[in-house]
């Protein structure tokens, strides 16, 4: 297997080559990036394994970056935030960032929570999915060995995290999951974030799979508990 892909999007220049240097000395491969906008390009073109991202950026701020790899890349996305800046720590949480770290840090404990992160992306689609199992729920489809989601026979285009999240539900189907076992099983245990970000999540298939998102009929919320996948 070839070294992770890292990406470092920081303006600081004396940040991103300690980080750049010290993730190198890890065995990475590292890129950078020092605005937002080149960033964004070239997480488009490297598809790194995980992106480690600044908030206070030049051009793009590091939410907008986050935003978007979360819309149309669905990386690992690892921010950055500095002592003293008015950030809502959720917030980046409710982005889809996975993790965050407060400046200033400690190279090793980025290191190690970066390792951490690896590994429970990497766990996931061998633990969560069976390789070959079609779905099938009224016109609802779903085939894990192809990764496609049909609905009367029309291709949806879903990012990972949500092909994970709905058939976690979807084979659970009826049955009512909360959003830390959602969490559990999707994040890893490990991972000290939001329940919020399962609500993102949730809110971004059913824009995708429901007749009114803001009505759902297929993958309901249940109050207080979290959420089953009626049909
Ligand atoms: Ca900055």
């Amino acid at each position: 297997m070839s070294d992770p892909k890292i990406l470092v999007v920081e303006d600081e220049e004396n940040i991103r080559e300690a980080v750049v240097y010290s993730l190198s000395q890890e065995g990475f491969d590292v890129y950078s990036a020092n605005d937002g906008e080149d960033g964004l390009n070239k997480a488009r073109t490297i598809m790194p394994d995980l992106v480690l991202l600044d908030v206070m950026l030049p051009k793009l701020d590091g939410f907008e970056v986050c935003r978007m790899i979360r819309k149309d890349l669905d990386l690992p996305v690892f921010m950055l935030s500095a002592k003293g800046e008015e950030i809502d720590r959720v917030v980046g949480l409710e982005l889809g960032a996975d993790d965050y770290i407060t400046k200033p840090f400690s190279m090793r404990e980025l290191v190690v929570r970066i390792r951490n992160m690896l590994k429970r992306s990497s766990n996931l689609s061998s633990s969560t999915l069976s390789d070959d199992e079609l779905i099938i729920i009224g016109n609802l489809s779903i085939d894990t060995k192809s990764h496609r989601v049909k609905i009367d026979n029309q291709e949806i285009n879903l990012k990972p995290r949500e092909f994970e999240l709905l058939y976690l539900l979807a084979s659970n189907q009826g049955k009512a999951l909360s959003r830390h076992q959602i969490l559990e099983k999707l994040w890893g245990h490990r991972y000290i974030g939001d329940i919020r970000t399962v609500d993102v999540h949730v809110r971004w298939i059913r824009e995708k799979i429901e007749d009114d998102p803001s009505s759902p009929s297929r993958l309901v919320t249940i109050r207080g508990i979290g959420y089953r996948f009626d049909g």
